[in-house]
């Protein structure tokens, strides 16, 4: 399989069995912007647990916030958005298209190979949009463009709530926007996309190791979700690419289909936010040490992930084609915790009516705690390759003999390996191969 074949795969089987859907399809779609199906809906709640669950719960300096879309239009200046957050766009003469000068092909439109070019625009990425009732400029703000502001205009608040002592960081997941001049690549690069943030505030000092902290979690914490390490990899940004005020800046870069690209970026941001904030605001937003009564700035390490494409990047990952018997399987071998689903009850015979009861009755005690379903639709060994497909973690068949001596066969996905369980000790069972 190449792997523009697997990029093709992916994209289809999202498609067919509802993790991926293009937005407002039954009127043609719109461009740069995706819907989850059933199965895309649970596996992206799993990856933002899992996100959550790592860099909050299971820390002892990381709390959670969860802010506003719309800001306060300053907010946009003193990032610097309003006047920096720009790509050059150029139109080419020959077919109209307007790509960004640095997408060009040695200097050819990729789109017709054309070369004589518009002079260059800064065409700015954030979405505007006008609150109350008047359309004028003083009614003008954005959606925003990245979710770390929000972090940054909260900061105080935060210090004063939690009483957090420095280091410390805050983390939000939530949506962004950006009128992205090409959109593409599937979920990749899109105009409404989640974005899944840390700022961690520190003593300068401490700003460089916490960075170096940072980068290897961050690394890590893809590796433990099954990421293929061969994918993977860490791209440290060279000076030119670096903002003025920033002192490194480390990508952690997938190897998607289409080439290595950004899933998360980790910068030594330094004090630049926090002083932007405080001086176009007017508030003080210094962190006062609490034993030396000194006042200064936090230095910042900012992980900055996108939900999207982490999502993609474990679908990519999970799929798998198998020769089983002559046939291919198609085996999505997502990690255990990002599986949508975990567990799929399946009556070998519907007809039996005891065989039926039983399968519900299993399935109605099991999903108080695993995401289940209950499937009679086709022969068992269509009904295995169905779930297989999506990456359900275990098929329980019930029949006949289950009705006598109260077991049932248990099949693992990876493995295809099969068991017989007491009924009475299934739950424990699947939690326990679930770890
Ligand atoms: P790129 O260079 O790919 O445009 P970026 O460096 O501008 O990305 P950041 O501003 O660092 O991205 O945003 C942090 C994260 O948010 C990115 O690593 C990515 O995972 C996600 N992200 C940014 N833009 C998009 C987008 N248009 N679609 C989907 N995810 C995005």
């Amino acid at each position: 399989m190449t792997e523009s074949d697997l990029m093709d795969k992916v994209v289809a089987l999202c498609k067919r069995r509802g993790f991926i859907f293009q937005s407002s399809e039954i009127y043609g779609g719109l461009n740069g912007a995706w819907d989850y199906g059933p199965l895309g809906a649970e596996l992206k709640r799993n990856v933002k647990a899992a996100w959550w669950q790592s860099v909050v719960h299971h820390r002892d300096d990381v709390v959670g916030l969860d802010a506003a879309i719309l800001m306060h239009p300053k907010t946009w200046e003193a990032s610097g958005h309003t006047a920096n957050f720009v790509d050059i766009m150029v139109e080419c003469k020959k077919c109209n298209k307007r790509p960004r000068q640095d997408q060009l092909n040695n200097g050819k439109c990729p789109q017709c190979g054309g070369t004589d070019f518009s002079a260059p625009k800064a065409f700015n990425l954030m979405l505007k949009t006008n609150i109350g009732a008047m359309e004028d400029s003083s009614s003008i703000t954005y959606l925003r463009p990245e979710t770390a502001q929000g972090i940054f205009v909260n900061f105080a608040n935060i210090v004063d709530a939690t009483h957090r002592k420095l280091p410390f960081g805050v983390a939000q997941i939530g949506k962004s926007f950006r009128n992205e001049i090409t959109p593409g690549n599937f979920t990749f690069r899109t105009r409404e996309f989640e974005q899944m943030e840390i700022e961690y505030f520190c003593r300068p000092v401490e700003a460089d190791q916490w960075y170096k902290d940072w980068i290897q979690a961050r690394h890590q914490w893809y590796l433990q979700l099954g990421i293929n390490q061969d994918r993977l990899r860490l791209r440290e940004h060279g000076k030119d690419e670096l903002a003025h005020y920033a002192a490194g800046c480390t990508d952690v870069e997938f190897l998607f289909p289409f080439g290595w690209s950004e899933l998360e970026g980790i910068a030594n941001r330094g004090d630049y936010d926090l002083k932007q904030h405080a001086q176009l605001s007017g508030k003080d937003l210094q962190y006062q040490d609490p034993v030396t009564q000194e006042k200064f700035y936090p230095h910042v390490v900012e992980p900055s992930g996108g939900c999207d494409r982490a999502t993609l990047a474990f679908l990519v990952n999970a799929y798998h084609e198998e020769i089983v018997k002559d046939s291919t399987r198609v085996v999505m071998k997502f990690h255990p915790k990002l599986a949508p689903v975990k567990v799929a009850v399946l009556p070998l015979l519907k007809k039996n009516e005891g065989i039926v009861a039983l399968a519900k009755k299993i399935k109605s005690g099991l999903q108080k705690d695993l995401v289940c379903v209950y499937d009679d639709t086709a022969a068992i060994g269509k009904l295995y390759r169905r779930q297989d497909e999506v990456g359900t973690m275990f098929c329980v068949t019930v029949d006949v003999q289950s009705l006598e001596d109260n077991q049932v066969t248990v099949r693992h996905r990876d493995t295809m390996w099969q068991e017989r369980v007491g009924v009475e000790r299934l739950r424990e069972y699947l939690v326990n191969n679930l770890q």
